[in-house]
């Protein structure tokens, strides 16, 4: 089952390693206590066992004392009444029992022998009568370099075996309160955190296509949330400016459309109101073809900015040489200049050749050039030039018209978008031909810019990457 709340999965997580952590610190500390105590019983027994077998070298006698209480107390801190001392000849034979020294016999182990008989002590745990295992320690007496003794003492583990039980208890209790306190509070902590979550999630929601203006509450706590609150917000705005933008185009483009066409039917209609000579309706029809010539060119400007957009303009890619183009827009438009009043020359051509579809550049400079001669005053001149500049190509074209200010330079190349003195100047235009001058550029992978002065002229620049030769 997938668990949908972050909140709910966090408490799992966290309470998950909690009991790991617990787990593992318990087992550590049981470890640490189960060595502890079995150190502490062995220090006490081999202490035990050293005074019996010290004793018993030098009285050399076999028979375990009386003070065996006395002995436990100082090395136990407490005599036990399952305590265990024992003699045994060196061929392991057990001499006669003394009454107060033990509650019952433990065996002697063929092992313990025979490392009694090579001098050395053995540690053993063994089952006994009662219901704990006994530790035992079987320790030589060596007289003259001779083992003539052995010592066996011994206690029964029930002590330790009974404070291991306890601490396994107190865990097992602990335990369950422990995780359920973590458990919840980490819920609680959870719940908390998430809240400004939930909170944004609903404010998210209210936020549709209509209502972009909107923004989610920012806490200025400068905290993860507040970071994922103002990167949301920032793309809201982007959000709105593109959602503003793309209303204000399709505004911009049906009232263009509407104003030919409104020409158009308003004259057909003059037109069809009383009969007409032939030359009357000559002229209406070569009228409502120039409109319809404006459609169609607005149309299809359009479609090369929204294919544009889709990234699916299709350039017809061949080699081509900037110079003869220009050259040629140069001839094409010398004509325009001229009922302008203004002097188009050119300036260094130099020859380059780049990989690009033709008739798109052709129409990003009929775009630039009709501008600069539509702009500029009669008496005035556009040059246009052609350089080379390591792999780029840089066509140039310069007016001395009414310039832009810098202002305006950051807005031409937006769709629609006509400087105000260009509308006071009643030139035809709509404001298109430097958007679609800039998408054909960037479709070529090269750009256009603008350095201008108002009053003074402008330039307009082309950047477009040179075939690698
Ligand atoms: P249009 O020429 O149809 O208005 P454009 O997209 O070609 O549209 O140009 C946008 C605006 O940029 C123009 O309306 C004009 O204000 C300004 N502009 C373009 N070229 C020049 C120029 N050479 N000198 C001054 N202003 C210019």
């Amino acid at each position: 089952m997938r668990i949908r709340s972050i909140g709910a999965r966090l408490t799992i997580w966290y309470t998950s390693l909690l009991t790991l952590t617990f787990l593992l610190l318990g087992g550590i500390a049981f470890g640490l206590l189960v060595y502890s105590l079995s150190r502490d019983m062995d220090t006490a027994l081999n202490g035990v066992a050293d005074v019996l077998a010290q004793r018993a070298r030098v009285e050399g006698s076999a028979v375990v004392p009386s003070d065996v209480d006395e002995l436990f107390r100082r090395f136990f801190g407490f005599s036990p009444l399952d305590r265990h001392i024992e003699m045994f000849d060196p061929r392991g034979r057990r001499y006669p029992r003394q009454p107060p020294s033990h509650s019952s016999q433990l065996p002697l182990s063929p092992e313990a022998l025979k490392n009694a008989s090579q001098g050395l002590p053995t540690f053993e745990t063994v089952e006994s009568t009662g219901s704990y295992p006994a530790r035992i320690l079987t320790m030589p007496v060596i007289r003259a370099g001779r083992v003539t003794n052995l010592v066996q003492v011994g206690m029964s583990l029930e002590n330790m075996y009974k404070t291991r039980r306890r601490f396994i208890l107190i865990m097992a209790a602990v335990l369950p309160f422990a995780l359920l306190l973590a458990g919840g509070g980490g819920w609680l902590l959870a719940r908390r955190a998430l809240k400004p979550v939930d909170r944004m999630t609903q404010a998210a929601r209210r936020i549709s296509g209509e209502h972009l203006d909107e923004r989610l509450q920012e806490t200025a706590s400068g905290d993860e949330l507040d970071r994922l609150a103002k990167t949301l917000n920032e793309m809201l705005s982007r959000l709105d400016d593109a959602f503003h933008q793309m209303r204000q185009f399709s505004a911009d483009a049906s009232h263009e459309l509407q104003t030919p066409l409104t020409i158009l039917k308003g004259e057909m209609e003059v037109a069809l109101r009383s009969p007409r000579s032939p030359e009357e309706y000559q002229g209406v029809l070569e009228s409502g073809l120039e409109e319809i010539d404006r459609i169609s060119h607005l149309v299809e400007g359009l479609l090369l900015l929204a294919r544009a957009d889709a990234g699916v303009l299709r350039l017809d890619l061949r080699s081509v040489e900037l110079k003869e183009l220009l050259q040629e827009i140069y001839e094409q438009m010398k004509v325009v200049a001229n009922d302008h009043s203004v002097s188009l020359q050119t300036a260094s051509m130099e020859a380059v050749s780049i990989q690009g579809d033709r008739e798109h550049l052709r129409r990003l400079l009929l775009n630039v050039v009709d501008n600069a001669i539509k702009y500029t005053p009669a008496g005035g001149s556009v040059t246009l030039s052609l350089q080379h500049d390591g792999e780029w190509a840089l066509l140039k074209i310069s007016d001395t018209g009414i310039g832009l200010s810098q202002e305006e330079q950051e807005r031409i190349f937006s769709r629609f978008h006509r400087a105000t003195e260009a509308r006071s100047r009643d030139e035809k235009g709509v404001g298109l031909g430097l958007s679609i001058a800039r998408s054909v550029a960037e479709a070529h992978g090269g750009r256009i810019q603008v350095e201008s002065t108002p009053g003074q002229g402008s330039t307009f620049t082309v950047l477009l990457p040179q075939t690698q030769t």
